[in-house]
């Protein structure tokens, strides 16, 4: 799992864990969407939380 989390709405029930693990201690937060990750690339529009 790659791709950006904004896009992945329709296959995260089947990977739940997958998902979890790239969101477990976000520091990203997309502009866009509101959505969470641990790393940019995961998401469409990302900018770092703090820091
Ligand atoms: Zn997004």
């Amino acid at each position: 799992m790659s791709k950006e989390l904004c896009k992945l709405k329709k296959s995260l029930k089947k990977n739940m864990k997958s998902y979890v693990s790239l969101v477990d201690a976000p520091n990203f937060v997309c502009k866009k969407c509101g959505r969470v990750a641990n790393a940019k690339k995961n998401l469409c529009d990302g900018v770092k939380m703090r820091g």
